[in-house]
């Protein structure tokens, strides 16, 4: 998944220091109508600050499984290095906007700072048991405080509202996402962050605009209208690689439509989103409107997929998982699936392209987010008359990006997000020298510590090497060659993902062709990852099922109810 980027500009790749122009909250709609007594009864400041059942504790140090009791739900102060700032993050899970520990969970899951490997901190891993609490309380939101009981211009105000908390609070949110996730500190703050907060008040926008049709039958006899109505309690399962930015991709529509939600980070990043459940409460949402339950994907994961009490469940992760929650969704209650899923996106160069330019947006495809991005162009193809000329301008560009530690200023990318993840990488690109591929930069580990992966590129590749069909979800490269726009687009479509493709070429005629060939729920031309709040984004073949963002991810969370309402026809019986 990629961040929703603007005015991005690439003269070096150490360029990502482009501050993303903050919107203004907009002006608050005023509220119409009954209202939930809580959410309006006290303004901004006197709502209730989030409570900590079950007095503080420090988690760090406690060992996996090893109290008698469920891991209580304390506070962990966590030490931003350089400025020596502590944040403190809630360990428990948040259900009805209450930090709780497990029901019955002894076990914990660590969070660690990829770039120095060092313990973070320790957060209860919640149960099945604590889905099905969770469940109980979104769903009771639903039915009284939430749901069909307020209006879209109080949804719009409480979103507004979290969106000026998270603005307010980006630099500690940012910092939490770097120590947990590994990204630049700038990139986390201006990028994720500014977008997530971008992404909150669009859908704010769209909360008061939720509407059906009118549709006549017949004349003076029969008419008949359509509510858009939320479809209900949804489980959303989000993975690591932009843990906030999914989190408001998934949360903004889901509240936008009046629906409740029981969020699911993931084992490897929850700390960002207990660190926002804060602001569910801070922001006056009603209790249970939004859960967070950190929890191993096999169990949490597992126990919303097949929940019988969720109606819709929206994922973003592998292939594999995303297989698994429409099987358990399939055979559970048949709710709604949407999936967002991995890739092998295609990224081609004409000879007519500007090259620089070209070059510059193959990087930034490849290496933004060191990798970890289910759009990541990882397949760059480039027309052979400019071939030796590309490739080297490519590592140029490559190479002049700065990957260290996410609190250090210079630094573009970070390490990859664990330790899992490092091996993975790290057997593609021995994969890819054993298969003979070229390696032309990279594929030299350090000896320091952190989940390090300098950007690698590999030519001379073959269409059955596993660096060149395989989601790699690192910074490593394959670069081939064609000879005719016709190869260029069998090559490019030659993979059973479908989530996004580029292409460069000054030519309109081209671009036109080319843009409709290609089979992926995304096209960029003449440019490279750059997504926005109210552009539909989503994958055709097994990149998924559905959209996020813009107005089309409103509809994965809408039930269409069609009123038909007889106003004068008599019915003769028997027939
Ligand atoms: P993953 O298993 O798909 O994880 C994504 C989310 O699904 C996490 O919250 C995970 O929880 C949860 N999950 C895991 N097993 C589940 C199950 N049986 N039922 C329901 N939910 C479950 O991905 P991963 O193992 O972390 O990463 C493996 C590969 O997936 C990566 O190398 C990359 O290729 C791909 N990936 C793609 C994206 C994307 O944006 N499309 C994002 C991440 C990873 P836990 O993390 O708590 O286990
Ligand atoms: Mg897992």
């Amino acid at each position: 998944m990629l961040a929703c980027r603007r005015h991005l500009r690439l003269s070096a790749l150490s360029a990502y220091t482009d501050t993303l122009t903050r919107r203004s909250a907009g002006g608050y709609f005023l509220s119409h109508g009954p209202l939930a007594p809580h959410i309006y009864s006290s303004g901004a400041r006197a709502l209730p600050a989030p409570r900590y059942v079950s007095s503080s504790s420090h988690c760090i140090n406690s060992s996996k499984g090893s109290r008698a009791a469920p891991m209580s739900a304390g506070v962990v102060e966590i030490t931003v290095p350089g400025t020596g700032k502590k944040i403190s993050v809630p360990t428990g899970l948040f259900i009805n906007n209450k930090f709780v520990p497990s029901v019955d969970s002894q076990e914990k899951i660590d969070c660690v700072n990829p770039a120095t490997e060092e313990h973070l901190a320790s957060v209860v891993a919640g149960s099945a048991k604590d889905i099905d609490v969770a469940v109980a309380a979104a769903r009771e939101a639903f039915n009284t405080t939430w749901g069909k009981n307020v209006s879209g211009f109080q949804r719009s105000k409480l979103m507004n509202k979290l969106a000026d908390l998270i603005e307010r609070d980006a630099e500690e949110l940012a910092a939490l996402e770097t120590l947990n996730n590994g990204k630049p500190f700038k990139i986390a703050r201006d990028f994720d962050i500014g977008d997530s907060v971008g992404c909150l008040r669009y859908y704010a926008g769209w909360a008061d605009k939720i509407v059906g049709q009118s549709i006549e039958i017949e004349p003076k006899t029969k008419f008949a209208y359509t509510k858009h109505e939320p479809i209900g309690v949804c489980g959303q399962i989000i993975p690591w690689n932009y843990p906030i930015q999914m989190w408001a991709w998934k949360v903004a529509p889901a509240l936008a439509v009046g629906c409740t939600i029981v969020m699911k980070p993931s084992e490897f990043t929850p700390l960002t989103a207990l660190k926002l459940s804060e602001l569910i409460v801070e922001a006056g949402f009603p209790p249970g409107v939004v859960n967070t339950v950190p929890s191993l994907g096999s169990v949490g994961g597992a126990a919303i997929s097949s929940h019988k009490d969720i109606d819709k469940v929206a994922f973003t992760g592998s292939t594999i998982t995303g297989r698994r929650i429409m099987k358990a969704a399939a055979e559970s209650n048949l709710k709604k699936v949407s999936l967002e899923l991995g890739g092998k996106s295609p990224h081609l160069i004409f000879e007519s392209a500007d090259l620089d330019q070209a070059a510059n947006w193959a990087a930034l495809g490849i290496l933004y987010n060191t990798g970890q991005d289910c759009t990541a162009g990882s397949r760059v193809y480039v027309q052979e008359s400019i071939y030796d000329k590309f490739i080297e301008t490519l590592v140029t560009k490559a190479k002049q990006l700065v990957v260290g530690d996410g609190f250090d200023e210079k630094v573009g990318g970070g390490p990859v997000v664990s330790k899992v993840q490092y091996d993975k990488v790290w057997s593609y690109i021995e994969a890819g020298k054993e298969q003979g591929a070229k390696l032309v930069l990279g594929g030299q580990k350090r000896s320091s510590k952190g989940y390090y992966v300098d950007p690698t590129i590999f030519t001379d590749i073959t269409p059955e090497m596993k660096i060149v069909t395989d989601e790699i979800f690192g910074p490593v490269l394959s670069v081939g060659k064609f000879k005719t726009e016709e190869d260029a687009i069998k090559v490019a479509n030659d993979t059973s993902y479908g989530l996004a493709a580029g292409f460069h070429s000054t030519d309109a005629n081209q671009c036109m062709r080319v843009s409709d060939a290609l089979e992926a729920g995304t096209i960029w031309v003449n440019q490279y990852g750059l997504l926005y709040n109210n552009v539909a984004f989503g994958g055709k073949k097994q990149s998924g099922i559905g959209r996020e963002l813009g107005s089309d991810a409103l509809h994965e969370y809408i039930s269409v109810k069609a009123v038909q309402w007889n106003i004068g026809e008599k019915l003769d019986w028997p027939l």
